[in-house]
């Protein structure tokens, strides 16, 4: 049930010291360590599992501008920037090309919609195009079905996460970072108030800064530091399919489908604009937080009660740096899909677009999201916790923004000037 990732090996001996230590080996936390280490910044990498075993090799793959919050445009350009050059920068495949997404509507309140964001994309000197209906229809491969519009932005992307953070996190080591596997941080070492390193599973590491990459399990850590990072983790699914002929090089998606063509030269599809989001007690702590966002997208996520409630209960919640961690329990964070929305996805993405009439599933995967009460990440010094820089909450879209978010994030650790404002992502937003 896990989409099968480029290994990359750990090194053998942990440092004693070092001057960053980032904890996660998604995107976020790779991307951080590549852009220190090429800075000349001795960094070493702690990761529980494998590099991008969780969110990270299990998204759909998309690098996009196009859709974005406005506060996230910019470093979304950013971002794309450095995708485009990743290849060169990494010395290998990371399966980057410059697609092209469409996504395509079915009535006029999502065209209205389209037509607002474009007036502020071209602010931003974003080249995207409106497009009619049967343009967009013809776009998606001749679709079968009535679409009002579309939206057409063609320098966004994709790229291949089973390959891409694995590639730059060889290029990491390559450039001196030292990137450690199966090696849970338990707890931030502290002195006088000030973060002085961490304890790992395999012992300590001083350092003068840690960079929190932790993804779904970033609450959790901050939580036993004494820092309420406002997240919930969300299910999201995906299901790679073979045996298409003719279908676009663009990625689409529309009010209820998605897909992209993949490396492997099958497509990688999904139920687009629709998630689930499993109650369990963190979901009733942070229901204030959330309430505005749940009644946002009430549409499009699915509440369900069942077996996660138990097993983040069992979780703890609280844990001594002598013990093992919640982290050390659960190596790599691999969710059973919604088998009921891939399913959905398939049935539609079959009835509507010709070229899919004779896919076949190859696999299907579940990855947990994490996200923020108005799904935009927190890059920011920790407010309460001196020397921790926080990397979190890329509420579904961090694949795209990772390589701009690690510069920005490794130009935070160095107090140089930030290649893209900050101040969106700051913590403090929400408890304004
Ligand atoms: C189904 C799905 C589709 C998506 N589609 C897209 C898309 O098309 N485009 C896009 O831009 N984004 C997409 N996303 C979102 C994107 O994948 C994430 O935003 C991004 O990968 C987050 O990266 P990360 O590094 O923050 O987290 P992760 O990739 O989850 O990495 C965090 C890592 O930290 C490790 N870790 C946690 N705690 C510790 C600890 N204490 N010690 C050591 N290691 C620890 C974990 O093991 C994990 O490997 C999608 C996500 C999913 C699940």
């Amino acid at each position: 049930m896990a989409p099968k990732v480029e290994p990359v090996p750990s090194d053998a001996t942990l440092p004693a010291s070092t001057r960053v230590v980032v904890i996660g080996g998604g995107v976020i936390g790779v991307t951080t360590a590549f852009f220190l280490a090429r800075a000349g910044v001795p960094v070493v990498l702690c990761e529980k599992g494998e590099i991008a075993a969780e969110q990270s090799s299990r998204n759909w793959g998309w690098t996009r501008v196009m859709g974005r919050d406005e506060r996230e445009l910019p470093l979304s350009q950013s971002s794309l920037d450095l995708w485009r050059q990743m290849n060169a920068l990494t010395g290998r495949e990371t399966g980057f090309r410059q697609c092209g997404i469409l996504y395509a509507c079915d009535d006029q309140k999502q065209l209205d919609e389209f037509l607002s964001w474009k007036t502020t994309a071209d602010t931003y000197q974003i080249r995207t195009s409106i497009l009619n209906g049967a343009q967009a229809a013809d776009m998606a491969g001749g679709a079968q079905r009535v679409f009002k519009g579309g939206l057409f932005c063609p320098t966004d992307g994709r790229a291949e996460p089973t390959m891409a953070v694995p590639a730059i996190a060889a290029a990491a080591r390559e450039a001196g970072a030292t990137i450690m596997t199966r090696c849970a941080v338990r707890a931030l070492d502290r002195q006088g108030g000030r973060v002085c390193g961490v304890i790992t599973e395999r012992g300590r590491i001083a350092c003068d800064t840690v960079v929190l990459a932790g993804g779904a399990w970033s609450r959790l850590f901050g939580g036993n530091e004494g820092l309420d990072l406002p997240s919930l983790n969300v299910l999201g699914s995906v299901m790679r399919v073979d045996n298409v002929e003719g279908a676009p090089e663009e990625s689409v998606g529309g009010s209820d489908f998605a897909f992209r063509r993949n490396i492997h030269g099958g497509y990688n599809i999904s139920r687009r604009n629709a998630s689930v989001s499993d109650i369990t007690p963190d979901t009733f702590r942070q229901l204030r937080r959330f309430m505005g966002s749940y009644v946002r997208n009430r549409h499009e996520m699915r509440l369900r009660i069942g077996r996660r409630f138990i097993e983040e209960m069992r979780l703890p919640r609280r844990w001594s740096a002598d013990d093992a961690s919640p982290f050390e329990q659960i190596r790599i964070l691999d969710p059973e899909p919604s088998h009921g929305l891939l399913d959905e996805a398939f049935r539609i993405i079959r009835r509507d677009f010709p070229p899919f009439r004779t896919m076949r599933e190859v696999e299907r995967w579940g990855g947990m999201i994490d996200v923020t009460p108005d799904a935009v990440p927190i890059i920011d010094h920790a407010p309460t916790l001196p020397g921790l820089v926080l990397g979190v909450g890329f509420s579904g879209h961090g694949f795209g923004i990772g390589p701009g978010a690690g510069k920005l994030l490794s130009e935070i650790v160095l107090g140089a000037r930030p290649s893209v404002d900050p101040a969106p992502f700051r913590l403090n937003r929400f408890s304004a």
